[in-house]
């Protein structure tokens, strides 16, 4: 008898576009439903309890689900926690783990039998696809993409907010204040501080777009209101923006290889 291989549903876009609400529906319909058995895969040092200020696995909206926390680094015990005659393995912020493990857990999963949701940004802040996506979306039955509206559109029309512009909280002509307060922290953050140095300015707001130098997660909060006040604060926001809105920071990634 031929064995049968899972499902890979891929639910992606920006940030605050509903998708991780999307994934957890999707398995909490399921679990209460079709009675199917469900694990939803976390990882640990999840950058988002930094961004939603909450600890455990829930959405921006009131989906919550028990989850199962992962090493970022080192996620094989997905493997092993889905055996049990799990049908369905969500793994939240996929985007987060370190590609190649992810990616390989997924496959994985896929050939043991289990259906997998796959929650994953699309873009980094340097509008940089995520490696776990591109390894991973060629395989997706079904490719979900969830937006945010762009500030520069009307209420009512459809979002296309794809992009995740990082801001820092400083007007760009401050931005050697912001650097003697970074430095004179007690625990200075070499990484900000360097992202910050390279800073370019966004010609939105005026205020500082930090350094890219490749895919990689910055804590920050998602902005719903950006302090244009003339103040110099470390404070890092995202904020959603469409194509012709987002601007590519200063990437350095480049001489980093
Ligand atoms: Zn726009």
């Amino acid at each position: 008898m031929k064995k049968k291989v899972g499902v890979l549903r891929i639910f992606t876009g920006g940030m605050g576009g509903g998708k991780t609400h999307a994934a957890l529906s999707d398995a909490n319909d399921r679990k209460h439903k079709l009675r199917e058995k469900v694990l939803v895969i976390q990882p640990g040092v999840s950058v988002r309890a930094g961004i939603d200020g909450e600890g455990e696995t829930k959405a921006r909206s009131s989906v919550a689900a028990e989850s199962n926390i992962v090493p970022y680094d080192n996620p094989f015990e997905a493997l092993r926690l889905a055996k049990d005659k799990v049908n369905l393995v969500t793994i939240v912020d996929s985007h987060m783990f370190v590609s190649g493990p992810i990616a390989a857990v997924v496959y994985g999963l896929l050939n043991d039998g289990r259906d997998v949701n796959l929650d994953c940004l699309e873009f980094d802040y340097g509008g940089e696809i995520f490696p776990v996506l591109q390894a991973l979306i060629h395989s997706g039955t079904s490719i979900l993409y969830h937006y945010r509206q762009c500030d520069c559109q009307k209420p009512g029309e459809e979002p296309i907010g794809r992009y995740n512009q990082l801001i820092v909280n400083t007007p760009f002509k401050r931005k050697r204040e912001l650097l003697e307060l970074l430095r004179a922290k007690s625990e200075p953050d070499p990484k900000l501080i360097y992202l910050v140095e390279n800073g370019t300015v966004d010609p939105k707001t005026g205020l500082i777009l930090p350094a890219y130098f490749g895919s990689t997660n910055v804590t920050g909060d998602v902005a719903k209101d950006l302090n244009t006040d003339d103040v110099v604060s470390d404070k890092v926001s995202y904020v959603t923006r469409c194509r012709e809105c987002f601007v590519r920071p200063k990437n350095l990634s480049v001489y980093l290889k």
